[in-house]
């Protein structure tokens, strides 16, 4: 086949045919096209460099282009980089599953890994139904989630996410129905107030014989709005589910390896939940893979009852390649110094964004660990404040009011105050422009 997009027409033609995410195919704002990556730096195809403030969405935890990944992978390929699941197994995920035992609370040891964050929520939430229908309690079928949440965009997570953001009145034939409990307000334990979570108290109260497990992103609920809530929701959230015989499945695809200031976010509310899924940074950012975790006892009821089986397998199970960066990654992680990384983090959102609060316009600023939160009163011109923010030379892409950061560990502190002061003075010019 002739090449052809042999010169810049490449980009006239995925234009018109590429969907990009939550984008019309069709006047949507051009993207910019990336030649390279390198350490915490993104190469536009103009020769262009932007400081990546974005972390490609939580996952490129040690920057791009990494020499101990890209080893790890060049490695793997030289050996195999796929073979099917069934009926085989390999060395790379057995490593994969060890460290995971490893690193989560003591009680998840068995391990499934699936492709994506939203199928390992599908897995988690087929895996709560299997056990209680295992259990003899077949009827045990639904969900109940806070509002605000989000865990992935197949039809079983959206199901879960937040029902206004997730847009579930486009799809209602398909969506199954759950319970919604209110979102958290409650910031922080010093601040707890009981009633936070007495709407979550009546939903699992009233509804538990019919509730097959509680699904929560722990602490921080990220893509539904970048909300961060008090360890002792959690706390209370997992009695219930105690008292209530309904699973927790906590979401910490986005909270996971370290992001919030402890490796995992349930550490904050010392809890551990049923099953755990995780994703986004178990690569680092190099491959998509995630992984589901529950108990010995979960295993073992699916396992020794009808259907005697857990009912899921993806063709792409377990990838060699990816397990093998992702051993890589976590070692990397664990050898570093995380906790000084966030916590110089969590230094300099103070002092470049909580000046901020006092904006007007500005109607909120959150800082958790390497998350660091600007929400305005009104949603942000996406078009002026993406340019500005190219201009001064970083990348960071709001979602409506929010304009945050989560940048890579490895950031120096030198590059950090030149992606705070760009965010800032990006965010203020906008302001003034009258948004
Ligand atoms: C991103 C995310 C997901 C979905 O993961 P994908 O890999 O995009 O499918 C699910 N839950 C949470 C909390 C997430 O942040």
């Amino acid at each position: 086949m002739p090449n052809l997009l042999n010169d810049n027409s490449w980009l006239d033609f995925e234009k018109t045919h590429l969907w990009h995410p939550y984008a019309p195919l069709e006047g949507a704002l051009p993207p910019y096209p990336v030649k390279h990556a390198q350490g915490v730096r993104l190469t536009l195809e103009d020769g262009r460099e932007l400081i990546d403030g974005m972390s490609s969405w939580w996952s490129v935890i040690h920057g791009y282009n990494h020499p101990v990944l890209n080893n790890a992978a060049k490695e793997q390929l030289d050996k195999m980089a796929h073979v099917m699941f069934g009926g085989l197994t390999h060395r790379p995920a057995a490593e994969l599953a060890a460290r995971l035992v490893e690193l989560t609370p003591e009680t998840l040891e068995r391990v499934f890994l699936c492709d994506s964050g939203s199928v390992s929520v599908e897995v988690a939430i087929k895996m709560a139904i299997q056990y209680w229908y295992a259990k003899g309690q077949p009827d045990k079928q639904r969900m109940l989630t806070i509002r605000r949440g989000y865990h992935g965009d197949t039809c079983g997570a959206m199901a879960v996410c937040d029902p206004e953001t997730g847009m579930h009145h486009l799809f209602t034939e398909v969506l199954s129905e759950h319970f919604f409990a209110d979102a958290p307000m409650v910031v922080n334990d010093a601040d707890w107030q009981d009633d936070d979570i007495t709407s979550f108290r009546s939903l699992i109260e009233a509804h538990h014989e019919k509730i097959a497990a509680v699904i929560l992103e722990p602490i921080v609920q990220g893509a539904g709005g970048m909300r961060f809530y008090a360890p002792e929701y959690l706390r209370q959230a997992r009695a219930l589910c105690d008292v209530h015989n309904v699973l927790l499945i906590a979401d910490e695809i986005a909270t996971g390896f370290g992001r919030t200031g402890t490796l995992f976010a349930c550490e904050q509310a010392d809890i551990t939940p049923d099953i755990m899924c995780l994703g986004k940074a178990i690569t680092g950012g190099y491959m998509t893979l995630a992984a589901v975790l529950t108990t010995e006892e979960i295993s073992r009821t699916i396992s020794s009852n009808a259907p005697n089986a857990f009912m899921h397998g993806p063709t792409f199970m377990a990838n060699p390649l990816a397990c093998a960066v992702a051993n890589a990654s976590i070692d990397l992680l664990v050898d570093s110094p995380w906790q000084e990384h966030i916590a110089a983090m969590s230094k300099a959102f103070a002092q470049h964004l909580l000046p901020c609060r006092n904006w007007d316009g500005v109607a909120d600023v959150r800082i958790k660990g390497g998350i660091g939160v600007l929400e305005l009163n009104q949603p942000v011109k996406m078009a002026t404040i993406t340019k500005r923010f190219v201009d001064k030379g970083v990348w960071i892409r709001p979602f409506g009011k929010l304009v945050y950061v989560m940048p890579p560990y490895v950031i120096s502190n030198e590059d950090l105050n030149l992606l705070l002061t760009a965010m800032t003075e990006a965010v203020a010019e906008e302001l003034n422009a009258g948004c």
